[in-house]
């Protein structure tokens, strides 16, 4: 290609929004042959929601453990941690806090700005909190007036209870064992596409969080359209397996790899391109940087974390996944290797 048709190139990406550092990830896009998706934030909006709860084994009431869940969830960062605090306020009475009101600020806002536009003098944050990336949050929450009276029996101390937050990794650290019951409840939800935070006091389970955090419209029409166009489509996510294969089912997406810590995203992009394959990543997160760095071309979705922009080849500023179509074939059509 010319100088010339790679300034038009790089001007008609611009006025779709998209971002392309330099001639050669320009060029090498046209050569992709395998393309990774990142799930959360990336074919999924990103703005997950609580639809589904269960108390198991306490007498607790439900806003007693949301109000235990959502002390661990201020202090985190994650996607997950705006559902559970989002739902948590709804419960207690302050849904109408939103600042802006409405379903708006959800729809605006993202992972901890969703927290951040909203009033939160209701929680008493918990203390020593500790957040385990790819598995969820624990922390130490002290007994206040909501709680006072609560059938939730702190055990550690006279004033403070233990609580766990997170998937079954974050349990097994814990030692906290899962019931067949709490078992059943989330087979059941994350075959409807679910990721279910459990909630433990102590050393057992009182609760699960059923999240769900549909597709994005055009996730399912631009998989296939990559598949038409020749390329391998995978999944990789750190959510657990079987919520994994119920999302890429609805994809028709076969490749699927779960429960990956962001190095194992990285370290499945290095085995893809084992096969002298050119690899591209899709990614919008802190932890899918260096996966996007290890890629040939990376590719950073929606107004995504800084580092994952950073980490990227191709920003697509609009938060569409046409754009990555679009990329694609600007990069054929440039290198006149249109099929
Ligand atoms: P993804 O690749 O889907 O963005 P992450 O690596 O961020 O996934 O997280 C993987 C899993 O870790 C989540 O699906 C969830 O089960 C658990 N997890 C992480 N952070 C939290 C949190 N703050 N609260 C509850 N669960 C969490
Ligand atoms: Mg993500």
């Amino acid at each position: 290609a010319t100088p010339t048709a790679v300034m038009v190139g790089t001007g008609v990406a611009a006025s779709h929004g998209i971002l392309i550092k330099g001639a050669d990830a320009l060029e090498r896009a046209h050569r992709i042959r395998t393309i990774v998706f990142d799930k959360t934030g990336t074919l999924t909006r990103g703005k997950p929601v609580v639809t589904d709860v269960r108390l198991f084994d306490t007498e607790a009431s439900l806003n007693e453990v949301m109000h235990l869940a959502a002390a661990l969830e201020v202090q985190s960062e994650h996607p997950l941690a705006s559902a559970v605090i989002n739902f948590a306020a709804e419960g207690l009475g302050y849904g109408q806090q939103r600042v802006g009101g409405g379903a708006k600020v959800s729809a605006s806002a993202k992972g901890a700005a969703t927290s951040q536009a909203r009033r939160l003098d209701w929680v008493r944050p918990a203390k020593d909190v500790l957040s385990i990336a790819g598995k969820g949050v624990l922390g130490w929450v002290v007994a206040g007036p909501e709680l006072s009276r609560s059938p939730i029996k702190p055990k550690e101390g006279p004033q403070d209870a233990k609580v766990v937050l997170g998937n079954k990794q974050m349990m097994a650290d814990e030692g906290i064992p899962i019931s067949k019951a709490v078992d059943d409840y989330m087979r059941d939800m994350e075959a409807k596409c679910c990721t279910c935070v459990m909630v433990a006091v102590g050393a057992a389970i009182v609760a699960v969080l059923a999240v769900t955090d549909p597709l994005k419209p055009e996730a399912r029409g631009v998989v296939a359209a990559l598949a038409r166009r020749g390329l391998a489509v995978h999944l990789v996510t750190g959510d657990n397996w079987r919520t994994a294969r119920a999302i890429a089912e609805q994809l028709a997406i076969i490749n699927v790899c779960a429960e990956c810590l962001p190095g194992a995203k990285a370290d499945k992009i290095r085995q893809l391109q084992g096969s002298k394959k050119v690899v591209a990543m899709v990614g919008d997160g802190v932890n899918d940087s260096p996966a996007l760095a290890a890629a040939d071309v990376g590719i950073a979705v929606g107004s995504g974390t800084d580092i994952a922009i950073e980490a990227a080849d191709y920003v697509l500023m609009r938060d569409d996944l046409e754009d990555v179509l679009v990329a694609i074939d600007l990069s054929r059509k440039t290198f006149n290797r249109i099929r």
